[in-house]
């Protein structure tokens, strides 16, 4: 499963535990995740811990008592590249995972970077499309950087162009996150994230060129030419996106964020000269572009999990309908006795699949990281991570 040359699947899969955080500590969380040192394997123990809930009486608080251990099987799976909480994983990541996607663009590659997971496992962290405190940490902070120092070394035989858009899915609409009438306000008293956008503008679209090109119109793309507009385009678009609060996190993101850095080089070639010594002159420049999208992905619980109400729980349909495409399309695309025989890839079948056709499968790289919490409480939805992960290889 290596990327070095296309013929190989072009899909990578990586995952990322982060570590016991506050909150789970507070309950009393206990890891029960394994990394197998050595190999890149994952042993999930799989303990089923039933809770208890005693109430005293009507109205009191319910007491989650956990006192029922129950061992129903081991699973084990096994991935590409699997990161723990020790060390700088983030980095890590970024070497062994993301780094030879961002030199591919400069052989006009597309590519695409997935973060899954339940929500709290990790995703914006991961992929660092928060950056709330100027982080550095993150993936696409990391990819802005690693961009603008190859484009410094290669500036004597290229000229380059930058352009970045930012948008979400929310329930299978595509919106703008850099379009400059696109306000978002933060509601007093509720904490909810309320989204205003101006009557009348279009929804954005997208196209296919007969090239098989996907375009998306309407969308505001951002000339780039430093490190500091890029990161600013990324902490405009963040505020824009979507919020809503549930039961499990009030943070929750029950969208798809996508960030596209598009990467446009006209490469100054040698003249070619001809036999009398004449240059031929309208061949001494080629120009080469590639995308590369960077996918912080919804939730992947499911929605009766987040304890939804009937809105929520739209969401949670169509949110799925895109982790599932994505699912089926990566699936089809690891297939390598399907591919040969140019089976059907079910890319129509979600906004989400839809977007990323030209940036998954063919000459494109594809990097999913599924984000998992250690925690006993949420060893069901990890399990759904880790085979959800498998089904990608
Ligand atoms: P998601 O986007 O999947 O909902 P977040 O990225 O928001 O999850 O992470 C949930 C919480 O866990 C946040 O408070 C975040 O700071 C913390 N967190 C996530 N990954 C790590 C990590 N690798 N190390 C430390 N804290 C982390
Ligand atoms: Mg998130």
């Amino acid at each position: 499963m290596t990327m070095e040359n296309g013929e190989d699947c072009c899909v990578k899969v990586a995952v990322h535990v982060r570590p016991l955080i506050g909150d789970e500590r507070l309950q009393g969380c206990n890891d029960c995740v394994t990394v197998v040192p050595g190999k890149p394997q994952m042993q999930k123990y799989l303990v089923a811990w039933f809770y208890l809930n005693f109430m005293y009486n009507w109205g009191q608080d319910r007491n989650f008592i956990r006192d029922v251990q129950v061992q129903i099987g081991t699973h084990s799976f096994t991935f590409d590249h699997v990161y723990g909480s020790t060390g700088s994983p983030s980095s890590a990541i970024f070497e062994e995972c993301i780094g030879p996607l961002v030199d591919g663009l400069f052989q006009g590659y597309n590519a695409t970077v997935l973060a899954y997971g339940q929500t709290g496992s990790g995703k914006t962290y991961t992929m660092g499309t928060a950056c709330r405190d100027g982080s550095q940490t993150g993936l696409i902070p990391q990819v802005v950087n690693a961009l603008f120092s190859k484009i410094e070394t290669l500036k004597h035989q290229a000229e380059f162009q930058l352009r970045v858009s930012f948008i979400e899915i929310l329930k299978e609409e595509v919106r703008d996150l850099l379009d400059p009438a696109f306000v978002s306000k933060v509601e007093a008293g509720n904490g909810h994230v309320v989204k205003v956008t101006v009557p009348g503008k279009p929804p954005v679209q997208i196209r296919e060129a007969s090239n098989g090109v996907i375009t998306l119109a309407g969308t505001t793309e951002i000339d780039v030419s430093s490190q500091k507009e890029m990161a600013s385009c990324l902490e405009q678009g963040s505020l824009n996106r979507a919020t809503g609060s549930t039961n499990m996190n009030n943070q929750s993101s029950r969208s798809h964020a996508i960030f596209t850095i598009t990467l446009e080089q006209m490469r100054k070639l040698d003249p070619i000269i001809t036999a009398d010594g004449v240059p031929i002159e309208d061949v001494t420049e080629d120009f080469l572009c590639a995308k590369f999208h960077l996918v912080d992905l919804a939730g992947s619980e499911r929605a009766k999990r987040t304890g939804s109400d009937g809105l929520r729980f739209k969401e949670g349909v169509h949110i799925n309908r895109g982790l599932l495409a994505l699912g089926n399309v990566i699936s089809a695309l690891g297939d390598e006795k399907k591919r040969k025989e140019g089976a059907h890839v079910p890319y129509r079948d979600s906004k989400l699949t839809r977007l990323l056709q030209d940036s998954l499968g063919g000459n494109s790289r594809t990097v999913m990281i599924a984000c998992i919490s250690p925690a006993d409480i949420n060893a069901e939805e990890t399990l759904n991570t880790l085979k959800y992960a498998n089904r990608a290889r």
